[in-house]
């Protein structure tokens, strides 16, 4: 076998020379701002189409439409990758800042094309989309005009928006500044420490118990001191997007997130039932690893305390070797399309300060490539996440046959393709471990991903929806609401909890997220929805790449139940389809209690 040496710094230049002050992107962002302006102007005389004839004018439309978008994805895409290297690049903030006033324009002149379609009279519609023209957008443009049509007027609808600048975003807004401003006061090794919360919730994993004990009272006393600032917060979040939902005539709290998620009710009771019905096997989990940790029961502050270290190191180029050895085994598409991917300076992994924390993989429309970025610094861990933001690019990489107005998949399909590479890694990972420790460290980070997803997820989406119906007779006070999340956590970790963590409502931003809401649910369904192919991949072996991708191709013009029963013929509003992807999870808690077994 010949040693491949892999860059581990990207190569940006392909899109524009120069780094953030290049002339080139420069140039690109004016010409996309001028196209702005002008389809802007275009729209005003944008009208209601009445008959078979305003065809033209609607691919047209649609024309200028993917255009200004993909250019702006592109610059945006790029501008994101200069920020992300290097957190002291000025020039790329301001850019940033730019695109993101782009971006604003360019969704106002969706929301503009979106209200006409929706005011379209139904024959006429009907008859535009059997035309061969736009036949093939059927599903989006039918999106876009019946949310259209769940929505009020144009000019309420922009009131609403204008009104919520203020009134919304910015309560989401205050609660980041005060989160920000907080500070933890903590004695790490006999020296007195002040803390950000983001520094402090780090401390979760500590491996010393007392540090990890003493950073979550910490931070509880700073949640219980603001509690309740932060309780009108949410209150006052909750109580404009109820008042919306009510002008709407929307009874359902969940009615926009599963619309925007292109997914049914008994889709989401389906599969918060069938993990309801499963937890047996993580309460035990849980109870093995307090065990290991010297307690009887689990303490909230103990979830994320490591009960065994990795050790197993791997350099780039051997993470490299290694993904696409697995990856191979799976099919010959995905290896090559990442092996062309570390040939060609797609990722950035390069260990080395000023860089953001975090991965992702960001796709560049116009070039059709995509980037990878992360640090790697050789743990086991990092070539999951490796894995994982390649399953991403390979997400785009698939969907560039289609149309760009037929790639916009919904939060929950998202992390389909990710999940699914670092599954073929992690898994094979747990199956190549050469001790026992190495394999307890590798299956414990596994099932913890599970108890995310199938325990924190659950009470989040608990207290959210409880919260809400409570909200609509009134204020909710902090109190309630500490009661609200306490019971949430102990019905969703089936009972498994010594202490809690009633202030977590506090705590987490995704609450207080005023763009998406029910920022909780569509995490689980990616999760199980991933491994539910896995599964089907397993079983079926390396014929199953075609198949995988032609799923991937649809992500973004099906609802979830027609894709899963198209591609996997699989109905996902029983029960029966989650439990196919929950019983993997069972298996790697069974293999936890059996090697750990013997280590007792
Ligand atoms: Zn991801």
């Amino acid at each position: 076998m010949i040693e491949e040496n892999y860059s581990v710094v990207w190569d940006l230049d392909t899109f524009f020379v120069g780094g953030s002050n290049s002339t080139a992107l420069r140039k690109h962002l004016d010409e996309v701002k001028n196209k702005l302006v002008a389809f802007e102007e275009e729209l005003k005389g944008f009208y209601t189409p009445s008959s078979l004839q305003d065809v033209n004018k609607i691919v047209h439309t649609i024309d200028k439409l993917k255009d200004i978008a993909v250019n702006l994805s592109e610059a945006g895409a790029v501008i994101g990758c200069f920020q992300a290297q290097d957190t002291t690049d000025k020039q790329a903030a301001l850019l940033e800042g730019e695109v993101g006033m782009l971006y604003a324009k360019l969704s106002s002149s969706m929301l503009t094309i979106q209200q006409k379609i929706g005011q379209t009279e139904e024959t006429v519609w009907q008859d535009l989309l059997q035309t061969n023209e736009l036949s093939t957008f059927a599903f989006v443009l039918n999106e876009w005009r019946n949310e259209a049509k769940l929505m009020l007027s144009e000019k309420e609808e922009d009131m609403i928006t204008n009104l919520s600048v203020d009134g919304y975003h910015a309560w989401g807004q205050l609660y980041d500044m005060s989160v920000g401003d907080i500070r933890i006061k903590l004695t790490l090794d006999g020296v007195e420490k002040v803390l950000s919360v983001g520094q402090a919730n780090n401390l979760s994993s500590h491996e010393d118990a007392a540090i990890r004990k003493e950073s979550f009272n910490a931070l509880e006393t700073a949640w219980t001191e603001k509690e309740d600032f932060f309780a009108k917060t949410l209150n006052h979040i909750a109580g404009f997007r109820l008042a919306v939902y009510e002008k709407r005539g929307w009874d359902s709290v969940l009615q926009e997130p599963l619309q925007i998620n292109r997914m049914k009710q008994e889709t989401l009771d389906a599969m918060w039932g069938a993990i309801s019905k499963n937890k047996a096997p993580f309460v035990e989990y849980l109870q093995r690893k307090s065990a290991m940790l010297g307690e009887k029961r689990m303490h909230w502050y103990d979830l994320d305390a490591p009960v065994s270290a990795s050790t197993e190191k791997m350099d780039f180029q051997q993470g490299a070797a290694f993904i696409l050895k697995h990856f191979k085994e799976f099919g010959p598409k995905l290896a090559a399309f990442s092996r062309n991917a570390f040939e060609k300076g797609w990722i950035e992994a390069e260990d080395r300060p000023n860089k953001r924390p975090g991965g992702f993989c960001t796709g560049m429309p116009v070039s059709e490539e995509s980037r990878i970025f992360m640090t790697y610094s050789g743990s086991m861990s990092n070539v999951s996440t490796l894995a994982h933001e390649l399953g991403h690019a390979f997400h785009s990489y698939a969907l560039r046959p289609v149309h760009w107005m037929n790639r916009q998949y919904a939060m929950g399909v998202a992390e389909t393709a990710s999940t699914f590479a670092e599954m073929i890694v992690a898994d094979a990972a747990v199956k190549e471990a050469k001790t026992d420790e190495e394999k307890i460290a590798l299956l414990e980070d596994k099932i913890q991903r599970s108890v995310a997803f199938f325990m924190n997820i659950h009470a989040r989406y608990l207290f959210e929806t409880r919260f809400y119906e409570e909200r609509k007779k009134g204020m909710v006070s902090a109190t309630r609401l500490n009661d609200l999340m306490e019971a949430a956590q102990k019905e969703a970790y089936g009972d498994a909890l010594e202490t809690t963590h009633p202030h977590f409502w506090a705590s987490k931003l995704h609450f207080y997220i005023t763009d998406v809401p029910f920022y909780n649910f569509p995490y689980t369904f990616g999760y199980l929805f991933s491994l539910s192919i896995y599964a089907k991949a397993i079983t079926e072996g390396s014929s199953f790449e075609e198949k995988y991708i032609s799923l991937l191709q649809d992500t973004a013009v099906m609802t979830v139940e027609d894709l899963a029963m198209k591609h996997l013929g699989e109905d996902i509003t029983k029960e029966g389809f989650w439990i196919k992807g929950i019983n993997l999870c069972i298996q790697d808690v069974n293999e936890f209690i059996q090697f750990t077994n013997a280590k007792g």
